[in-house]
């Protein structure tokens, strides 16, 4: 069986990897020539507009699934029409707007922060009037790791957007202080069966995802990011792994955005549950029975960014996993993560201490709280 992958990045290397395993064949398709998942997938090179090669992919595989969701609408829409696209075509339009996404999260009755689309300056000085400050500006469409987020603190920041070409794709959202991120990662089948991941707790920095600790164990959390989680999953016919990411404000959980895709803060699946993220995805479109998500032990995912660590170094703490992307060094690039797996509690807890001093991260784990 062969299947398309649109993109050919780390989440992509990890999805085929996940499916070599299962004797499933992966085709990559990526306008980039050198990247994470060309070294062991077979790849096209082309653009994402050029039908031509496309066809190609599609002449060569059973069905094609995507790696992230700046996909371009019409290279989705082509796969659809002439082959089998996972997950559905709806997430990816939806997940790519965050306008689209927030009133999806509305209509469906999951807290979201409060957000109002702005077009112009005047519709943005209105905007800061009923929302208040702080706020953060954001830009509807290709915004990820904070780029394209301009925070609102004072009227007078109005000044320094005044003019900014608005188009009509702004968005302005309320700043939310929150006590913690959670994320939650979901996986439906081809046939409407749904497993959940426990939630993971998130610590961001610079907006960039940098430590996950999972299972984060919250009961009632749980069921609550469940019963969000099937509303979207159902609501979207949808086929594969996602995850939804929330703000954790008291014992409510706000949703900021959801990926139609494996996650980042899903990371630590690879090596701390029974079947990772990246193989469930690939069940899941493949039609095979997708398996227990239940987490084993304790653990926690790094992700490495701008640079990698010594390998020697980091394999020296017991019970971790070194994964490296094998690109090419750039600032503010995810190269790799370190995943840590540990059986009890105590022992993880000072294992995470010593992989956190390793990255200068001690000081994370006491504004978690942990
Ligand atoms: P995003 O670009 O929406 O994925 O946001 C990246 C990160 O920026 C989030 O994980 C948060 O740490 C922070 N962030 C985004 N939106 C908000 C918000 N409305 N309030 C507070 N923090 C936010």
């Amino acid at each position: 069986m062969n299947i398309g992958i649109l993109g050919s990045g780390q989440l992509a290397r990890m999805l085929s990897i996940a499916a070599q395993t299962l004797g499933i064949n992966t085709i990559c398709f990526s306008p980039i020539s050198q990247d994470s998942a060309t070294q062991l997938s077979q790849t096209i090179h082309g653009d994402y507009h050029d039908q031509d090669k496309l066809k190609q992919l599609i002449k060569q595989v059973e069905l094609i699934t995507y790696e992230n969701e700046n996909i371009p609408t019409a290279t989705a829409k082509l796969c659809l029409q002439q082959s089998q696209l996972y997950p559905s075509y709806e997430a990816l339009k939806v997940s790519q707007d965050r306008l689209l996404e927030k009133n999806l999260f509305s209509q469906l009755n999951i807290p979201t922060v409060k957000y109002i689309a702005v077009g112009t300056d005047q519709e943005l000085a209105q905007a800061v009037d009923e929302i208040g400050t702080p706020a953060l500006l954001k830009t509807r469409r290709f915004g990820y790791d904070g780029k394209g987020q301009i925070p609102i603190n004072h009227l007078q920041d109005l000044e320094k957007v005044r003019g900014l070409n608005h188009g009509e794709d702004l968005i302005l959202e309320k700043y939310i202080h929150f006590d913690h991120e959670l994320s939650i990662i979901a996986v439906r089948s081809v046939d409407g069966q749904i497993k959940f991941y426990p939630l993971s707790l998130n610590y961001h920095q610079n907006q960039i995802l940098r430590l996950s600790i999972a299972p984060f164990e919250h009961p009632q959390l749980q069921q609550q990011a469940q019963q969000y989680a099937t509303a979207l999953l159902e609501h979207l016919d949808y086929v594969g792994v996602l995850a939804i990411e929330f703000f954790l404000s008291g014992d409510t959980l706000i949703a900021n955005e959801f990926a139609p895709r494996v996650h980042n803060s899903g990371h630590w699946t690879l090596n701390g549950a029974h079947y990772s993220q990246f193989e469930n995805h690939i069940r899941a479109i493949s039609k095979l029975p997708i398996g227990s998500t239940d987490s084993i032990g304790y653990n926690a995912m790094i992700n490495c960014i701008s640079s990698m660590p010594d390998r020697n170094e980091i394999l020296k703490v017991p019970c971790t996993h070194y994964h490296d992307y094998q690109k090419q060094v750039r600032p503010g690039r995810k190269l790799g993560h370190i995943n840590l797996h540990v059986d009890n509690k105590e022992d993880f807890y000072d294992l995470l201490q010593q992989l956190c001093q390793q990255f200068g991260l001690t000081q994370v784990l006491e504004t978690l709280k942990i």
